[in-house]
C-alpha cells in the first residue's frame, strides 16, 4: 500500500497507545491505575452544562462564523483583558477545535518547507510532530544542568535564518516546570529582535501551586496586539476541566488570524455551537471552578511529594504547576520506554516515557487524578522499582510479592 510519506512519519501518541494497553488490561478485570492521562477529574462547571444544554434544545444547531460566535469571542476577549492586560479585538481572534488544533493551525499559517521552530525540552509531545506534518523542522534546545529550564544562550544560539517561531509551554507539560520572568522576558526581546513569533501555550496558566504565578510574556513589549510577535493560545480543557468539548482558541494579529481562519474554513468549517456555548459559559461563569481545581492539584501535589520522599533512587524537581510530575528515573535504567512497559506490567500503573517528551531517564507522572490514584499508584511504583520499599503490596484483592530485586 503506498501511503503518503509524511504521514506515515508521524509518531503515534504514546498516551493513547498506553491508554489503550490498560484498557485492555481494564477489561480483563485488572486493577490499572491510570497515572498516564492528563485530566482534571471535576464534572462539567454548571454555567458550562447551561448554556451548552440551553443552545442544544434551541435546536439551532448550525454552522457558525469559522472563527467563532461572537459572543465567545467577546468572551474570549475580557479573559485576554483581565489576564493579559491586553486589549484585542475580535479580529485578533480564532477559535478552534481544541487548543491542539490552535497550534496546528499557528504552524500550518506561519511555515514554509525546510523553516524552522524552535522547541524547549522538554516538550509536550505533539510540538514537534505538528512542525513535522506542516513539512518544517523542529530544533530541540534541551537544558544541559539537569534542570528543566533551558537558557537563553543556548536558545538564541539555535536561532537561524530558517527560524520562524520559537514555543514556549509556561507552566509546562511534562516537568510542572515555570519558567522564571526574566526567561520569559528574555524570549520576547530575541523574538522582536529576530522577528521571530513566540508561541506562548498558556493552556495551564492557572494552574499553579504555592502562589507562585506564571507571569504573561506581554508584560514584556508595548507593542499593541497587531505588531506583536507573541501569539497566545488557551483553551478550557485544563483549566475547566472540558477536555471533551474541544474548544481553544489563538490571540494573535489580525493578519495571521485571517490566515488561519481560511485555513479552519477549509478543514473543519470551525467548533460546533453546542461546544462553544459551552466555553462561553464557562468563561462568563462562577471562576472558582478553576480555584477548586486548583485546590485539589495542589493537594494531590503535595501527596506525591510525600511519597517521593520515600522512594530511594527517584530524583524529582518538585512541579510548580500543571498536573505533571517529571521525575529522574535513570537510577533503575535509562530505558524510560523499557521502564513505563515493566511499571504497567509488574504494577498495573499507566505513566508516559520521558523519551516521549526529549527526556530520556525520566516518566512523566499525573496528578490529575484521585488521591487515591496518586497513593496507590506512587506505592506500587516505589515496590516494582524500589528495593528499601515493602516487597509485599495488595493490587485490587490480590497480595503481591516482588521477587526481582
Ligand atoms: N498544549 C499542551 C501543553 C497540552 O498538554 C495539551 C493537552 N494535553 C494541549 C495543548 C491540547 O489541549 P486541547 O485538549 O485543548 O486540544
Amino acid at each position: 500500500m503506498k501511503l503518503s510519506k509524511l504521514a506515515i512519519e508521524i509518531a503515534e501518541s504514546p498516551t493513547l497507545a498506553l491508554n489503550e494497553e490498560a484498557r485492555l488490561l481494564r477489561e480483563r478485570g485488572e486493577a490499572v491505575i491510570n497515572l498516564g492521562i492528563g485530566e482534571p477529574k471535576n464534572k462539567t462547571p454548571i454555567n458550562a452544562i447551561l448554556t451548552a444544554a440551553a443552545k442544544l434544545s434551541s435546536g439551532e444547531v448550525k454552522y457558525t462564523p469559522v472563527d467563532g460566535v461572537p459572543s465567545l469571542k467577546k468572551a474570549i476577549i475580557r479573559y485576554t483583558e483581565e489576564n493579559y492586560n491586553r486589549l484585542v479585538a475580535p479580529e485578533n481572534v480564532l477559535v478552534t477545535n481544541g487548543a491542539k488544533q490552535s497550534i496546528f493551525n499557528i504552524l500550518y499559517s506561519l511555515l514554509n518547507v525546510q523553516d524552522e521552530v524552535i522547541i524547549l525540552a522538554p516538550y509536550w509531545v505533539s510540538y514537534p510532530e505538528i512542525v513535522k506534518m506542516c513539512q518544517a523542522r523542529p530544533v530541540i534546545v534541551t537544558p544541559e544542568d539537569g534542570t528543566f529550564i533551558p537558557r537563553l544562550e543556548d536558545i538564541e544560539r539555535a536561532v537561524t535564518s530558517y527560524t520562524r517561531a520559537i514555543i514556549v509551554n509556561s507552566p509546562n507539560n511534562p516537568s510542572g516546570a515555570i519558567y522564571p520572568p526574566a526567561l520569559i522576558e528574555g524570549l520576547v526581546d530575541l523574538c522582536e529582535r529576530r522577528g521571530l513569533y513566540m508561541i506562548c501555550d498558556d493552556i495551564y496558566h492557572k494552574l499553579t501551586f504555592d502562589g507562585k504565578v506564571a507571569v504573561p510574556s506581554t508584560r514584556f513589549t508595548d507593542k499593541d496586539a497587531d505588531n506583536s510577535h507573541i501569539i497566545i493560545i488557551n483553551g478550557v480543557a485544563k483549566i475547566y476541566g472540558m477536555t471533551g468539548f474541544r474548544v481553544g482558541w489563538v490571540v494573535a494579529p489580525r493578519d495571521i488570524v485571517r490566515v488561519m481562519a481560511n485555513v479552519t474554513a477549509q478543514m473543519t468549517s470551525g467548533v460546533s455551537p453546542v461546544s462553544q456555548a459551552a466555553a462561553e459559559g464557562a468563561l462568563n461563569g462562577l471562576q472558582s471552578v478553576t480555584e477548586s481545581i486548583r485546590l485539589q492539584i495542589q493537594n494531590n501535589r503535595d501527596v506525591l511529594l510525600e511519597q517521593m520522599r520515600s522512594f530511594a533512587g527517584a530524583r524529582l524537581i518538585p512541579p510548580d504547576g500543571t498536573f505533571y510530575a517529571l521525575p529522574d528515573l535513570k537510577a533503575f535504567g535509562g530505558d524510560s520506554v523499557q521502564l513505563s512497559q515493566f511499571l504497567l506490567k509488574k504494577a498495573l500503573v499507566v505513566t508516559v516515557p520521558g523519551k516521549e517528551f526529549g527526556a530520556e531517564g525520566h516518566i512523566r507522572i499525573s496528578f490529575s487524578g484521585t488521591v487515591k490514584d496518586v497513593t496507590e499508584g506512587m506505592e506500587r511504583i516505589k515496590w516494582a522499582l524500589d528495593p528499601s520499599s515493602p516487597n509485599e503490596i495488595y493490587i485490587g484483592d490480590r497480595k503481591m510479592i516482588r521477587d526481582w530485586l
